[in-house]
């Protein structure tokens, strides 16, 4: 297990699925861990496993901008994790509304970028820090998701983009890429009957969803001097939903072999 003693992660979204599986992890591992969320009950979440909060809305960038300068005179983040997000209905571009459209773009890429400026900008003047972000299979692929979907794809985009510019800086941009992950937001989802767990389940090389601590651990993972050497990639821990999908033109991946031919 890596000793993360002495780094202070800074978390969005924290209080909830794969944000309080990171701080779990990371607060594990002797971090200091701080959770910035809006969720009612995120306070006492992150209290349950000793990490510092604020109440904070990431498409705020003032808001955010004043927590950087705050956080920064006391311990200097070193670690920055984007989990904030929100989900969005399958719904077709002619009736999704402009607003729900817009708050896709503002949660998901405007609040990683709002994060990624006060937090990294501040990491960059220190020479150290690992920021990680959060896009999704989502925004690899396609389908019904007209606003999620180009959000994560551009929270991708944006992620190698910062890893190019703040390299010389001495801070490393890695992006995580969730499949299906059994977290608070995809029961929500499930529940409302958008998605079928048999389904996605099948979808994937696995056969089954993934748990919000193997998407910490890849986090985990980028963030941790293990990672010392990697910048700029994309890493999908989906699975296998996304290597899967072309099999459908086969007739669908097989059942294995019980004997050996
Ligand atoms: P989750 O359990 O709902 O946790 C997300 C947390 O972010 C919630 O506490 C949520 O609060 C908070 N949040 C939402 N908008 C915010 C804002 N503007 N500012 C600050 N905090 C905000 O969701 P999750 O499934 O762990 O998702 C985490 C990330 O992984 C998201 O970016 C999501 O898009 C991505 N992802 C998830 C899956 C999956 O299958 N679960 C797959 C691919 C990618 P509220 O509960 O009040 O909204």
């Amino acid at each position: 297990m890596a000793d993360m003693t002495g780094q202070h992660a800074v978390i969005t979204g924290g209080g909830s699925g794969i944000g309080l599986a990171t701080a779990q992890l990371l607060r594990g591992q002797g971090a200091q861990v701080t959770i910035l969320d809006l969720a009612d009950g995120a306070d006492q979440a992150a209290a349950r496993i000793g990490a510092a909060f604020h109440k904070a809305d990431v498409t705020d960038e003032t808001a955010i901008e004043s927590l950087a300068e705050l956080l920064e005179a006391h311990t200097p983040p070193t670690i920055l994790v984007t989990c904030a997000g929100i989900l969005q209905r399958t719904l077709r571009p002619e009736v999704l509304s402009w607003g729900e459209w817009d708050r896709m773009i503002a949660v998901h890429l405007r609040g990683t970028y709002a994060c990624c400026r006060s937090f990294g900008g501040r990491m960059v003047k220190r020479r150290q820090g690992a920021i990680v972000t959060i896009a999704s299979v989502a925004g690899l692929g396609t389908g019904p998701l007209h606003g999620y979907g180009p959000a994560k794809a551009a929270i991708a985009h944006l992620s190698k983009g910062l890893a190019a510019e703040w390299g010389p800086g001495g801070v490393r941009v890695n992006c995580v890429a969730p499949g299906f992950t059994e977290t608070p937001a995809l029961d929500r989802g499930l529940s409302a009957g958008a998605l079928r767990a048999s389904r996605l389940e099948a979808a994937a090389a696995l056969g089954r969803l993934v748990a919000p601590q193997e998407i910490a651990a890849a986090i985990g993972f980028l963030a941790s001097p293990a990672a010392s050497g990697i910048t700029g990639a994309v890493l999908p821990v989906d699975a296998g939903y996304l290597v899967a999908g072309d099999w459908a033109a086969y007739g669908g991946l097989r059942e294995p072999l019980t004997d050996t031919p």
